[in-house]
């Protein structure tokens, strides 16, 4: 709809750009540098070149926030925005466990093999899996509680956090004035995993 823009395609992931009054707030900077620059790129094609003023991360898993300085510089003084217990969680999926999930993830993924003539299949929830530069970028606010509303450059979110959902810490935002609602992957077209062939941590699919 008007003012909310998303760029699919790009990424396994899909990255959002909500118009305020004087720039952009970006949700979820897709998974590497490369991605979520020529998204950005290819946005301010369109509408030109703004500030970002705020980026939000919806979920702990690397998809979602790994292109972040893509989209910011750690110079700039923007507000990262996560759910609580996202960066705890961040490291302990893709540090501790990084390495042994990384390589599993290429055989999941068939990273490794050649493209055919037509490229590649889709891997269900996107197109396929980047291949270019993690970055990470710490949040400087977190949503604690369900209810919590935040107004920025003149876009009012309110919060619903859903822990242990699709990602141990999430969350779903609400933009009243638009009456959208955006759920990253707590809402897909596809078959959620419980438990990933790469050995994500397993979700419980009663919540
Ligand atoms: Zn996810």
């Amino acid at each position: 709809m008007d003012g909310i823009y998303q760029v699919r395609g790009y990424d396994m992931s899909n990255i959002t750009f909500v118009r305020g009054d004087t720039g952009w707030i970006v949700f979820d900077p897709l998974m590497t540098v490369e991605c979520s620059r020529a998204a950005k790129e290819l946005v301010e094609k369109h509408f030109g070149k703004l500030p970002v003023k705020a980026v939000l991360y919806s979920h702990s898993h690397v998809d979602h926030y790994g292109g972040v300085r893509g989209i910011v510089d750690e110079n700039e003084d923007v507000p990262i925005i996560a759910p609580e217990g996202f960066e705890e969680h961040a490291v302990s999926e893709n540090v501790y466990a990084g390495a042994a999930m990384g390589r599993r993830a290429a055989y999941q993924y068939g990273t490794l093999l050649d493209p055919g003539p037509e490229g590649r299949l889709s891997i269900g929830i996107g197109m396929g899996q980047s291949v270019g530069t993690i970055s990470y970028l710490s949040p400087t606010m977190n949503i604690t509680h369900t209810g919590q509303k935040l107004t920025i450059d003149g876009v009012e979110m309110e919060f619903q956090l859903t822990p242990g959902t699709e990602a141990p810490a999430e969350m779903n935002t609400w933009f009243p004035q638009k009456k959208a609602l955006w759920m990253a992957e707590n809402c897909t077209g596809t078959l959620h995993n419980l438990y990933t062939l790469r050995g994500a941590e397993v979700r419980d699919a009663n919540k």
